[in-house]
């Protein structure tokens, strides 16, 4: 069965949250701290999923020295053997310095965690959940125990985060590897998408293709560039549909969203003999909608004579039109030719790593107290807006929440000068980057 650990310090909660889940007066519960518990393991069942539960509550008994020490061994041994660690905190007392030295500990054990604020019942404990944040341990999940508030949400997250239901060897990281890097070539017709996968299947060991894709027109290939598998989604037959009418508005912009609903990176082909135009953005903003990475790939570059001037041309249409995708890579090619195809799979390789990276909530909040330093929110209505923590929810892109009061009322620039400071500090070019605000009330 999957293992499922509750820790956190003594008094938190842990213990009825057990109870909740196990459904049955399976711990005696307490206010005391410490009181002797003779159960510590039980059998719950999550969205038709069994698992096991151990309440780390009845192990702190037997543990020696100080709290924190106490707590410490206790968990040991229920963490190292946890498929996932339910960590609790109080929402009514806050985030101790206890919290966040076991946070701390917990974060360093590399096992899944899932951060839970109890006794928020009512509105009870929001600035404590909120403070929560700041454990570095993702988005706390507000509930009440003893009140059964918020218990069916948590056996849903707790079901979605446990290994899945085939044998866990199965899973093994080898074939977490050797999952390929999805590519979708999208661009205007005669822009060279063709040309691209055909010099790319030549250069590359074609592992398989072409398959029928997931869509009725799309077909992929995979090949190997050396570093692994890339599956490239070719759109060939949704382009050759788009080409009876010509336009791109007709065509297919959601054939478009289709294919990159498929990928993970997006390259955008542009016919560098007449430089990016209106419909170049216009599918630059729509990968930019869709939240996917992206490289611009600027072929017909043989036919180029002033290589640096239209370079130029490029970066600067970029600087303006394409604000929200500052930085976005760039690669120039002759795909006819073939020459400097070879760069482009790398850059690929460097744009997916940026849209799935990770930013820890320490450093994140580090910077974020020097930007505001920096540059204060702005006076609204006489009064300054209070922006207090910011965290990654979640990566592919990069996602982040910023809580503060009345954050409904900071002006877009103010977004923005955030959104660039975190491009910048955290090396996140090219990427969508999501900012999401979120009010204490
Ligand atoms: P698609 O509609 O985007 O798939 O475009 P195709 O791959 O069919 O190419 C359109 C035209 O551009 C063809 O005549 C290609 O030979 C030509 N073409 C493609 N890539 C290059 C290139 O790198 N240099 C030059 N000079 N012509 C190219």
């Amino acid at each position: 069965l999957p293992v499922v650990v509750i820790a956190g310090r003594p008094n938190v909660g842990k213990s009825t949250l057990f109870n909740r889940l196990v459904g049955r007066r399976q711990a005696i519960v307490s206010d005391e701290p410490g009181v002797t518990r003779d159960r510590k393991e039980g059998e719950a069942l999550l969205r038709g999923r069994r698992v096991k539960l151990i309440d780390t509550a009845g192990l702190e008994e037997s543990a020696p020295e100080t709290l924190y020490g106490r707590m410490r061994s206790s968990s040991e041994e229920g963490v190292a053997q946890a498929d996932l660690v339910v960590f609790c905190v109080d929402a009514r007392a806050g985030i101790t310095p206890v919290d966040a030295h076991f946070a701390a500990w917990l974060r360093r054990q590399n096992r899944p965690v899932l951060l839970v604020a109890n006794k928020a019942e009512g509105r009870a404990g929001t600035e404590a959940a909120m403070e929560a944040f700041s454990l570095g341990l993702g988005t706390p999940l507000a509930l009440s125990a003893e009140h059964g508030e918020g218990i069916a949400d948590l056996m849903s997250e707790i079901a979605e985060r446990l290994p899945s239901q085939e044998s866990k060897a199965a899973a093994s990281e080898e074939e977490e590897e050797a999952k390929p890097l999805r590519v979708a070539i999208l661009g205007r017709p005669n822009a060279g998408k063709s040309t691209l996968l055909n010099t790319l299947l030549g250069e590359e060991r074609m592992i398989t293709g072409p398959e029928a894709g997931l869509t009725r027109d799309a077909v992929s290939v995979t090949i190997n560039d050396g570093e692994g598998p890339v599956e490239i989604v070719d759109t060939a037959g949704m382009r050759k549909r788009a080409r009876v009418n010509e336009s791109l508005e007709r065509m297919s912009v959601s054939a478009a969203i289709e294919a990159m609903k498929m990928a993970e990176v997006v390259v955008l082909v542009i016919d560098a003999e007449r430089g990016v135009d209106e419909q170049d953005l216009q599918l630059a903003r729509l990968i930019e909608r869709e939240g996917r990475a992206c490289v611009l790939a600027l072929n017909k570059w043989d036919t180029v004579e002033d290589r640096q001037a239209a370079r130029k041309a490029v970066s600067n249409r970029i600087e303006t039109s394409l604000a929200q995708m500052r930085g976005i890579p760039v690669v120039t090619f002759s795909a006819l030719t073939g020459a400097g195809v070879k760069r482009l799979l790398p850059t690929v390789r460097e744009a997916a790593e940026v849209w799935n990276a990770r930013v820890s909530t320490g450093e994140l909040n580090r910077w974020f107290e020097e930007a505001l330093e920096r540059h204060q929110p702005p006076l609204v209505g006489g009064r300054r807006l209070k922006l207090r923590y910011i965290t990654q929810v979640k990566s592919r892109p990069p996602t982040f929440v910023i809580f503060g009061t009345r954050v409904d009322e900071l002006p877009e620039s103010y977004k923005r000068y955030l959104v660039n400071g975190l491009r910048e500090t955290f090396h996140l070019p090219g990427t969508p980057i999501r900012l999401q605000l979120r009010s204490a009330r």
